[in-house]
């Protein structure tokens, strides 16, 4: 009676399900950016992107100040460069970096009919 094959890695299994496959994988060339992919918000399994994706996926982070950023963008301008866009302010999390948090003291002069977005949707 012949052995049963030791079942495949987990990350070469995900890969089996791809149509098409990436000349490299995200994982592989980039671990210290694959350990920001978001453990919730994301579908894809993280051992299926390619490096250079350009698939919007979702990432984050614990910021110096303790607290987590959330920001969604692709494989391709993550690993060209781009880290976080709450960090550079590019991108406005509630809570995080919103005026209302930064500033209270500028918000509280919101116009409350004027404006279309909250002081918590500005940077
Ligand atoms: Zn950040």
């Amino acid at each position: 009676m012949a052995l049963k094959a030791a079942p495949p890695h987990p990350f070469i299994r995900a890969r089996r399900h791809l149509g098409r496959q990436p000349r490299s994988y995200l994982v592989d060339t980039h671990p210290d950016i694959a350990a920001q992919y978001h453990p919730r918000y994301n579908t894809i399994e993280l051992a299926s992107l390619g490096t250079g994706s350009s698939m919007k996926v979702w990432w984050c982070h614990r910021a110096k100040d303790g607290r987590m950023h959330e920001w969604p963008a692709t494989p391709a301008h993550r690993t060209s460069g781009r880290g976080c866009t709450i960090c550079t302010g590019k991108r406005v999390q509630p809570g995080i970096n919103d005026l209302a948090t930064n500033h209270p003291d500028i918000a509280k002069d919101w116009h409350p009919d004027r404006n279309e977005l909250s002081p918590d949707a500005r940077a």
